[in-house]
């Protein structure tokens, strides 16, 4: 829940990403609190994956600067390994080892990047999945599961390395309709339990109803951010009222 005392577990400041000619983000504020879940909605195009894919590492940004739980990740001198390693991420389509089972799924990153043990590994993995309510399927393969299991199993497998917050990029986006909801269900249970959560998302029921703040991007910009109540329900810049208009 809010709390704007709370520490803040990604702080964005001024955050700049181009590919070649192409301005990307041109200057992105964002900060999410421990225990918060913040929203980030927009067009398509907008730069919202890569504004994820620069908390994850997964771009270097091109200016500004992303911190991680205290950890400047714009640093050129810091333990990138480390730093992933707090950072959950789901994407949008799934991301799971084909060839290996949901079991192995869940335990290989635990065992090569935390070091813990195949009995320790296997308990985390057995605990994250009956959480996400997938507990018998963990002799499955991935091929075996629907779409919506699948990415249960993918939020579990990110949940067993502990991270200190979770970065979702549009979870649902790829599920078919009637799977949408089992996801969001994991979701919302996450933050009930605390979880610290940047969400991508066109859910706008799910933003409304769980976020602690919304942000609007568009054009590489923050247009718009506040509590729901105020950025879904009551926005007052017409490029958000339009973009509402479009998704509700
Ligand atoms: P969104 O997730 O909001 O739909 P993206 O962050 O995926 O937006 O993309 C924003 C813009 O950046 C798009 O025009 C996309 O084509 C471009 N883009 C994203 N990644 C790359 C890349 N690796 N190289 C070149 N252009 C990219
Ligand atoms: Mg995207």
């Amino acid at each position: 829940m809010m709390d704007a005392t709370a520490e803040k577990v990604i702080e964005i400041s001024q955050l700049q990403k181009s590919f070649g000619d192409l301005e990307v983000l041109k200057s992105v504020d964002l900060t999410v609190r421990k225990g918060e879940v913040v929203c980030v909605i927009g067009p398509s195009g907008s730069g919202k994956s890569t504004l994820l894919r620069c908390v994850n590492l997964l771009e270097s940004p091109s200016g500004g600067s992303v911190t991680v739980g205290g950890t400047d990740l714009t640093d050129p001198d810091i333990d990138i390994d480390a730093a992933r390693t707090r950072i959950g991420m789901v994407f949008q389509s799934f991301n799971l080892f084909a060839h290996l089972s949901v079991r192995d799924n869940l335990t290989i990153a635990q065992r090569r990047v935390l070091k813990r043990s195949k009995a320790e590994a296997n308990k985390v993995a057995e605990q994250t999945l009956e959480k996400v309510g997938l507990g018998e399927k963990i002799e499955a393969m991935p091929s075996q599961l629907s779409g919506g299991q699948q990415q249960r199993v993918a939020i579990a497998r990110a949940l067993a390395m502990n991270p200190e917050v979770m970065l979702f990029d549009e979870p649902t986006s790829a599920l078919d309709p009637e799977l949408v909801g089992e996801v969001l269900s994991v979701m919302r249970q996450l933050a009930d339990e605390g979880m610290t959560m940047l969400v991508v998302t066109h859910e706008m029921a799910f933003a409304r109803d769980v976020a602690d703040q919304v942000v609007f991007m568009a054009e590489g910009y923050v247009v718009e951010s506040g509590p729901p109540s105020q950025v879904v329900v009551a926005p007052t810049e017409e490029r958000t009222k339009q973009f509402l208009r479009r998704v509700l």
